[in-house]
């Protein structure tokens, strides 16, 4: 690092450090605030607020909520977006919970918004002595909400304003365009109680959705049994069918599967007519998921002829796997041991979790380092934030120090991140694989 970025470091750091508590307050005014995937209208509302007081124009409602600003440099080069998600998950039972839409930031989200926001303090002062731009974005519904309405949407035309064709907004964002200018993305999420203090480089699952919906026949479950066709039956014995392979998925697949089971509310005395078999099909690459994802809709099947009912399945792509950029790892990481040290880091772990982070790697190089902060483990009631500083602030600071490093010195490093990790796909080639993984199939009863 030559001394001027060293100065201009330590002049970002300084901004961020002066706002400090402001940065951790708007943590936890979030983290108290939380809001549904495509539905985060009041924490976008206050992100876009303080980067309009920031003397920024941002660009709002983006695939419904999403959040935009540009932090133009003083010299041309690349474009190098610091990302936040701005959607709890619904998880009523957490103490934090909304009681009236049940979502919780048990995922840590609101710490993310708050670090972006803290970054774009830092980055004010020293943007004029850089060579590219920054992109500040808040995107929507990280977390996987209810999908039938997108399965069930899925003939409506695509040009239907309010349509969301994708599950998760990264994906929706890359779709309208919000990523276009963008050549490279760093996004900084809170680490699991326990954890360690920092990691990066991490490997993420990608996933999709199998949704079997099984029709059957009612009828008196006492008189008249045999007229019935148990669809209930039907998806249990499909569930019994995908128990049985799980062994049969290679161990480098890092499959795993779960699911849930519902019936129709019918009168116990009726044979029930129907029956929705839902399943998180998880996996470490597209052609891995794929073969999960095929696995279970042949058990769907097999459920559906053994009782004589009817299925319908669709497969949705939920995430893609995350690999990140070595390269962008190693700017990331060299950030953020001055703030916490070597020894309380860990690098390049397999995590069976997904997220859309994993989408954009598909056409950029990405960097999604874990922070501390957090107590309890992700999407339980148990999770929360605790210590803001860790969760947002040195998040704040390693990024803003990442991106000097980036785009200082005529933008060398930015560019050599480029040539070592160039794009695996134009952003219609990853459309196009988005949703060519998609299925839909039916079986008549037997
Ligand atoms: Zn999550
Ligand atoms: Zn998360």
């Amino acid at each position: 690092m030559s001394g001027a970025a060293a100065r201009l470091k330590e002049a970002a750091h300084a901004a961020v450090e002066r706002r400090a508590d402001e940065i951790a307050a708007l943590s936890d005014e979030l983290m108290r605030r939380p809001e549904p995937g495509y539905a985060e209208h009041a924490t976008a509302e206050r992100f876009a607020t303080w980067l309009a007081e920031e003397g920024l124009r941002p660009r709002t409602g983006l695939a419904r909520t999403g959040v935009r600003a540009v932090l133009p440099g003083g010299g041309a080069g690349p474009c190098v977006a610091l990302v936040g998600e701005l959607d709890a998950l619904t998880l009523p039972e957490h103490p934090l919970a909304d009681p009236a839409t049940g979502a919780a930031h048990a995922c840590g989200h609101h710490a993310q918004i708050a670090a972006v926001a803290g970054a774009a303090v830092g980055l004010g002062e020293v943007m004029a002595e850089l060579d590219g731009s920054v992109v500040l974005i808040a995107t929507p519904a990280e977390e996987l909400g209810g999908v039938d309405g997108i399965i069930d949407a899925a003939d409506t035309p695509a040009d239907d304003s309010d349509r969301v064709e994708f599950p998760v907004g990264k994906a929706e964002l890359l779709r309208l365009g919000a990523f276009d200018d963008v050549d490279m993305a760093l996004l900084a999420h809170t680490g699991r109680g326990g954890g360690p203090r920092f990691s990066v480089g991490d490997t993420l699952n990608g996933s999709c959705v199998v949704r079997s919906r099984f029709t059957g026949r009612s009828a008196h479950a006492g008189s008249s049994p045999w007229l019935g066709v148990n669809a209930l039956k039907a998806a249990t014995v499909a569930a019994h069918a995908l128990d049985a392979q799980r062994e049969t998925f290679p161990d480098g697949d890092d499959a795993r599967l779960n699911y849930h089971i519902t019936g129709d509310a019918g009168a116990l005395g009726s044979v029930p007519s129907s029956a929705v078999l839902r399943t998180m099909v998880r996996a470490r690459s597209a052609e891995a998921l794929e073969r999960a994802a095929e696995a279970v809709a042949r058990a769907a099947r097999a459920g559906a002829l053994a009782l004589g009912a009817r299925v319908e399945t669709d497969t949705l792509l939920a995430y893609l796997p995350l690999n990140s950029a070595p390269e962008l790892d190693d700017v990331v990481e060299r950030n953020a041991h001055p703030l916490m040290g070597a020894a309380a880091t860990a690098r390049g772990r397999h995590l069976g979790a997904c997220t859309d982070m994993g989408d954009l790697a598909h056409v950029m190089p990405v960097s999604h380092p874990y922070s501390g902060g957090a107590e309890g483990d992700h999407h339980s009631t148990d999770y929360r934030v605790l210590d803001h500083r860790a969760a947002a602030v040195e998040p704040a600071l390693y990024l803003a120090g990442a991106v000097v490093d980036l785009l200082g010195d005529g933008a060398g490093e930015a560019h050599r991140v480029l040539r070592a990790s160039p794009p695996p796909l134009s952003v219609p080639q990853y459309l196009a694989l988005r949703r060519g993984m998609n299925r839909h199939e039916t079986q008549e009863e037997a």
